[in-house]
């Protein structure tokens, strides 16, 4: 079994070698706390847990680190918008955030450092870029100097007239290239600051990035992950700072990029109307349905989000529930060189083909149907579930969704009444009860080991 990841640095697929067999390191862009998170953004967290998973699952020890930016303009502009404090802002939506990630059966990261607490290491990276002569101070600004660094624009294999292009969004009279980026900024008085050799100012939001990950995995580490749109800028210039800061060649080995999620076939905005919160899909729909949609496409690919998506995978996942259900009393068998097994962790080594690997979860799924082996089949269930991050509720509680402790005991009384009315062979009371619990929604199914209940669609 080898490993092979799509590494932006090359445009290829190389196979991954750790730097330290015995411990994996990476680090992934976390959001910026300043509004609920998008389904789009959820699509980074997603793909990189099933990397998480997988490599938990082969080596014995693995640090990732997802930060959160609670530091930027976009986070003073909305407390300036509503007059709050930073902190009334960035924390709310830290804690939703972690909650709605978790919702989508994301593992928590090893460290989730926060910006705030990362200013010292910020200040001290700049000045070591000052020394090495790759910054300078101007009117209270410090700024990368991107000449000074000769093989820049490599990861985005962007020119010198597109880094310009790209790096206009603030012309400064005081930079000396127009390609120079800012590492650090001045506060006027109502603006959050920290005392810096530059005056009171905070960090750009690359340094950010360069700092915490230093701090946690060290001046090189294996994988560096984020969104597309994250190359460039933001990730050539954490690599511009870490390595020219550090003296190193490279900051990660491998960089992993997710491509886009378009809704409904156009780039989702909020005046196209087609924006989606996790936090508003959550209240609709079951979060492994959520995830198993964002699992459904590769994750180099750019790929639609569709409501019909969501209900293609949560029937999809109705499915794999029922055959895990009547695996319920069996113990599952060791399974590691069982030749699906074997085909499943050949599809995420290829570039964590996740299509393939659940198109493998189905036919374990069919083999159930059909009476295969049930020992051998649950132990696949759990070993695939396991790594892709699916199938890890009981069937009872997927089938029956949340639901109150009230409202299950009032259904299972209801469960037992229509059991009394059939034994007493009052048939119309039973049908009456079915009746009744079908109005809410609640379909019956009755086997060998009594009736069980579950929620219709
Ligand atoms: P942000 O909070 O905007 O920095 O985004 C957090 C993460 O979500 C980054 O890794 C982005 O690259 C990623 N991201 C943002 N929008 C999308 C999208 N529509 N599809 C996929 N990933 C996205
Ligand atoms: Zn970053």
């Amino acid at each position: 079994m080898s490993l092979r990841l799509t590494n932006t640095l090359t445009r290829t697929k190389e196979a991954f070698r750790p730097i330290d067999p015995n411990h994996v390191r990476f680090y992934v862009c976390g959001p910026t706390v300043w509004d609920y998170a998008h389904i789009g953004n959820a699509r980074p967290v997603v793909v990189f847990d099933v990397l998480y998973r997988l490599l938990r699952h082969r080596y014995p020890r693995v640090t990732y680190v997802r930060n959160i930016t609670d530091i930027d303009d976009k986070i003073l502009n909305r407390a300036k918008e509503t007059g709050e404090a930073i902190e009334a802002i960035t924390e709310p939506l830290a804690r939703i955030y972690n909650e709605d990630m978790a919702a989508l059966g994301a593992l928590d990261p090893d460290v989730t450092p926060r910006a705030t607490a990362h200013v010292p290491q910020m200040v001290a990276l700049i000045e070591r870029l000052i020394e090495r002569g790759h910054a300078y101070e101007a009117e209270g600004h410090v700024l990368f100097n991107v000449p000074s660094m000769p093989n820049y624009g490599r990861l985005s294999r962007r020119n010198r007239d597109e880094l310009i292009a790209g790096a206009r969004v603030d012309v400064a009279p005081y930079k000396k290239d127009p390609a120079d980026f800012v590492l650090w900024k001045p506060s006027v008085a109502d603006q959050p600051g920290w005392d810096s050799p530059w005056g009171r100012g905070r960090p750009g939001w690359h340094i950010e990035c360069s700092a915490m990950a230093a701090e946690h995995l060290g001046e090189v580490f294996d994988i560096h992950g984020g969104g597309v749109d994250l190359i460039f800028p933001h990730h050539e210039n954490e690599i511009a700072q870490s390595t020219c800061g550090h003296g190193t060649d490279v900051m990660a080995n491998i960089w992993m990029h997710n491509g886009f999620l378009l809704v409904e076939g156009e780039k989702m905005s909020k005046s196209l109307g087609n924006y989606y919160t996790v936090h508003d899909l959550l209240e609709e729909f079951p979060g492994e349905a959520l995830r198993l949609s964002l699992l459904s496409a590769h994750y180099h690919q750019p790929t639609d989000f569709t409501k019909d998506g969501v209900r293609a995978a949560k029937a999809r996942l109705d499915r794999w529930y029922e055959a895990l259900r009547r695996l319920e009393d069996v113990e599952p068998a060791d399974v590691d060189d069982d030749p699906l097994a074997q085909e499943f962790h050949a599809a995420l080594d290829d570039d964590l083909n996740t299509p393939l690997a659940l198109s493998v979860i189905d036919r374990v799924v069919t083999e159930v149907f059909d009476g295969g082996d049930p020992a051998r089949l649950k132990g696949l269930l759990h070993l695939m579930g396991g790594i892709v991050g699916h199938l890890e509720a009981t069937p009872e509680s997927w089938f029956q969704g949340e639901t109150d402790a009230s409202d299950a005991a009032e259904i299972e009384t209801l469960i037992a009444d229509r059991q009394a009315a059939r034994t007493a062979r009052d048939f119309a009371r039973a049908d009456e009860i079915r009746d009744k619990l079908a109005a809410r929604g609640i379909v019956l199914e009755d086997g060998a080991g009594g009736t069980v209940w579950k929620r219709a669609g």
